[in-house]
């Protein structure tokens, strides 16, 4: 039963919300029928009808407000990054340049969303985020396993699934801008409401995104070969593990009562390339992560690494080709690399900045 209100969930996305709307609106119809026959019952029961007629026309108020989710900041054009915007389009099946947007930000990661007009009726437009770290430590061999991986959720639509849950969170969140929690019995009702439904379809969404992880390694591993893919993998979870090592713990000390700004992150891996890079401490790094790590992680949505290996057919760490030359040179044009670098490197000290004065 969860599942199949999930399921209308990730269909319908802030529509969802319809079928409550319904059900109130029946309550009422019900309610004003009695008022005639069972008048006393009807009165009394009143209060109880007014709440819920103004948290369903809240909520139906609530599918037209939905905020437009499309980043338009850190956006990489094609004279910034004309072999990555090269990738994506061999890869992507359905690519065509205006409803793509490519954007940079400091993970150690990529992802992509979708994100559509207004009300949600306009056509879906992909945007795909590349972590400017990825590029410095991977290479192109990993990165195109990824972009690969990307656009296999694209495809899979697990991102429409995703984007219609966040519009459906947002459209249930905005009955407590019409019905204040803290000044109507409504918005009370309808808080408590919120987030015991919040609760349940979170955990049910958590576990259904360590399912897509998996369908879509499988999907890119259709087309660039199953090692290829676990090459990925076991590179990104030594190389996550390297940077907690080489320079995340380290700055998390030197942050502490630090009066001035330490090096910013992006520094730190540039100083460390060579060490975060280096095959032997990667691989061991990798092999202890999926020793240490839990069998499922109920609130990741990633699954455990050994259970994405063995999703790829290796019951066991492969042992996987060094990184060859770092992605960044030949997917970025030289500019564009280190004017992103000096940008989020700003971006950076400002948030750091208000750390070091409110702990200083
Ligand atoms: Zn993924």
């Amino acid at each position: 039963m969860k599942r199949l209100v999930l399921s209308c969930i990730l269909l319908l996305g802030r529509y969802a919300v319809l079928p409550v709307v319904a059900l109130a609106a029946g309550l009422l119809f019900i309610w004003l029928i009695s008022l005639d026959d069972y008048t006393r019952v009807a009165l009394i029961t009143a209060p109880i009808m007014f709440c819920v007629v103004a948290a369903a026309v809240a909520l139906a108020l609530g599918i037209l407000f939905v905020p437009a989710r499309r980043e338009r900041s850190n956006v990489l054009d094609e004279a910034m990054a004309p072999a990555l915007w090269r990738i994506w389009q061999e890869l992507d099946p359905a690519f065509a340049k205006p409803t793509r947007t490519l954007r940079f930000d400091a993970e150690f990661n990529a992802s992509i969303s979708e994100a559509r007009g207004y009300a949600g009726i306009f056509r879906q437009h992909v945007t795909m985020t590349v972590g400017l770290p990825l590029l410095m430590i991977l290479d192109e061999r990993a990165i195109r396993a990824t972009i690969a991986h990307e656009v296999a959720h694209a495809e899979l639509r697990h991102i429409t699934g995703a984007g219609n849950l966040f519009d459906f969170l947002r459209a249930c969140e905005n009955v407590l801008h019409y019905a204040n929690p803290d000044r109507t019995i409504t918005g009370r009702i309808a808080a408590r409401l919120l987030r015991a439904v919040l609760g349940w379809v979170n955990r049910e969404y958590l576990a259904l995104s360590r399912q897509n992880e998996l369908a879509a390694d499988r999907r890119a591993a259709a087309l660039m070969g199953p090692s290829e893919m676990a090459r990925s993998l076991v590179l990104i979870a030594g190389g996550v593990a390297r940077l907690r090592e080489l320079v995340f713990s380290p700055l998390e000390t030197d942050m502490l009562g630090a009066i001035s700004l330490p090096a910013t992150p992006l520094q730190r891996m540039s100083t460390h390339l060579v060490d975060i890079r280096d095959h032997d401490a990667l691989t061991a790094a990798a092999a202890k992560t999926i020793e240490e790590e839990s069998m499922e992680d109920p609130n990741s949505t990633h699954p455990p690494l050994r259970a994405s290996l063995a999703n790829l057919g290796c019951a066991t760490l492969p042992a996987v080709d060094p990184i060859e030359a770092p992605a960044i040179a030949r997917l970025l044009s030289p500019d564009a690399a280190r004017d992103l670098s000096a940008q989020l490197d700003a971006e950076w000290r400002k948030l750091a900045q208000t750390r070091v004065r409110l702990g200083g």
